[in-house]
């Protein structure tokens, strides 16, 4: 029996795919035989060895690897956001916190609010629990991130859990005493670098009318702990309208800093992104060109003999080769609810952090909810992104590989009620993106020498697209 769902790709090829995330790219002609029972015998015993042809022998295997690809539903959540403060100096043309003044200390989560957060949090049974500080600027709320780290440290000793500290921080407030802290206590620390100073500064512009220095802080901080501990601050890049034209400029400042990779996402669709989008955001066929014209200069570093990668790209097509569940926001459902929860100065609890400037997407509050209700209340809810109920969908061979955007998708509809995860924004980046992926894996070299290095060089595994 036929197992499979077929999309075009191009006027030659067509892609068939099954829910459990086996694929094949055919020839049309290929595909036509198929449709007229014509299929050879060594097309048969590939298709039922992929499952895209379902027999008695096969099915409980293809069942087992459906429940394999989606078993990340099943872990507790793990990630947990304290909305330290939504104090700023910075007045980010994307911000999704909204961040206020950073006079005004009304938004600072007090010590409080932080322990009931930590004890709900330590009730999820995941043995790995992140505990990650966002703003606003958490550097303003130092105190809390002391007070807070402190104790769950000493609430841990009897857990015995992993703990991970993560702190996403613009740096301006950074001093020799808070990274000799925050470095001897172990935590990750990710900060922002949307490329060189005329974009960044442009992107993450000041409060104040003071000229923006905040891409030399970034640049000093970064190399100043890589000096004094030999550690390294990871940027995060965000990509904006005014990116757009300047993909070879941003890819050669993560390359002058060092890094090995960059992370070309587009941008959520939330707090002053939403309300600026007309300004500050694209099309998806735009963002699409955008990362096409990355991927062929990083081709060109890494023809040089230089490793470096896009993140999203490699994990878009580890996920195509089977080899990658865990990346929350590449998958379907994403990691709202599943993998995150975000709390804000009240104790509100939101799905993921992205969503925390948007009182409709609260989903409980730490002073009335438990770990436990909150996930059997909304288990179901979530879920249901998995196995979408809409014809399009369940007929397009893109389903296996497609994700989107919890907080973007509520966003869309909260502006345009016509927006939907057929009609939307990542919808369409979806069909580009794979169509480009897939059959460039099929039928062109270069790209998938650039793939196949990645994945050699990062001993990912072997290469069989
Ligand atoms: S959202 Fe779009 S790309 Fe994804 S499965 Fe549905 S129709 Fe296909
Ligand atoms: S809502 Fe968006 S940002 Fe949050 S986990 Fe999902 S994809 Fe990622």
């Amino acid at each position: 029996m036929i197992n499979f769902l077929s999309t075009e790709l191009n006027d030659e090829l067509i892609l068939i795919s099954s829910l459990h995330g086996r694929w094949k790219v055919l020839e049309k002609k290929e595909f036509e035989k198929i449709k007229k029972n014509e299929i050879n015998s060594s097309l048969i015993k590939e298709l039922t060895e992929k499952g895209l042809i379902l027999t008695e022998k096969n099915k409980i295997r293809i069942l087992n690897e459906f429940s394999s690809k989606n078993d990340f539903i099943l872990n507790h959540t793990s990630s947990f956001i304290f909305g330290t403060t939504n104090r700023c100096s910075h007045n980010c043309i994307y911000c999704c916190s909204m961040s206020t003044n950073e006079k005004n200390d009304e938004t600072d989560m007090d010590f409080k609010v932080a322990k009931k957060i930590i004890d709900f949090s330590f009730n999820s049974p995941s043995r790995k629990i992140i505990f990650e500080f966002q703003g606003g600027e958490p550097l303003l709320n130092f105190k809390l991130i002391k007070e807070a780290s402190k104790y769950i440290k000493n609430k841990n000793k009897k857990l015995g859990k992993k703990i991970i500290f993560n702190i996403a921080t613009n740096l301006e407030y950074m001093d020799e005493d808070k990274l000799d802290f925050l470095v001897n206590n172990k935590f990750n620390i990710g900060t922002s670098l949307d490329g060189p100073e005329f974009i960044h500064n442009k992107n993450r512009k000041l409060n104040s009318n003071n000229w923006n220095k905040n891409y030399e802080k970034v640049r000093y901080w970064m190399s100043f702990a890589k000096k004094k501990y030999n550690y390294e601050i990871n940027p995060t890049l965000v990509i904006t309208s005014k990116s757009l034209n300047h993909h070879k400029d941003i890819i050669d400042e993560y390359v002058k800093n060092e890094f090995s990779s960059i992370h070309i996402k587009p941008m959520i669709y939330c707090g002053r992104a939403y309300e600026n989008w007309e300004e500050v955001g694209y099309t998806p066929k735009e963002f699409f060109n955008f990362w096409k014209k990355s991927i062929d200069y990083i081709y060109k570093i890494n023809k040089k003999g230089k490793l470096f990668f896009d993140t999203r790209t490699l994990i878009i097509i580890l996920k195509i080769l089977g080899k990658e569940k865990k990346f929350m926001c590449l998958k379907k459902p994403c990691g709202a609810f599943f993998t995150q929860l975000s709390f804000d100065n009240k104790g509100n609890i939101y799905p993921c952090d992205s969503a925390r400037s948007e009182t409709s997407l609260i989903i409980g509050n730490v002073f009335k909810d438990s770990y436990k209700n909150l996930r059997e209340k909304y288990f179901k809810v979530f879920l249901k992104d998995l196995l979408p109920n809409n014809i399009e969908c369940q007929n397009c061979a893109f389903l296996p590989f497609c994700h989107s955007c919890y907080t973007s998708n509520k966003m869309m509809l909260k502006k345009n009620s016509d927006s939907n995860e057929k009609n939307n924004f990542y919808c369409e980046l979806n069909k580009l993106t794979l169509k480009y992926i897939f059959s460039n894996l099929h039928s062109n070299r270069e790209f998938r020498w650039l793939i196949s290095s990645w994945i050699k060089k990062l001993k990912i595994g072997n290469f069989n697209g």
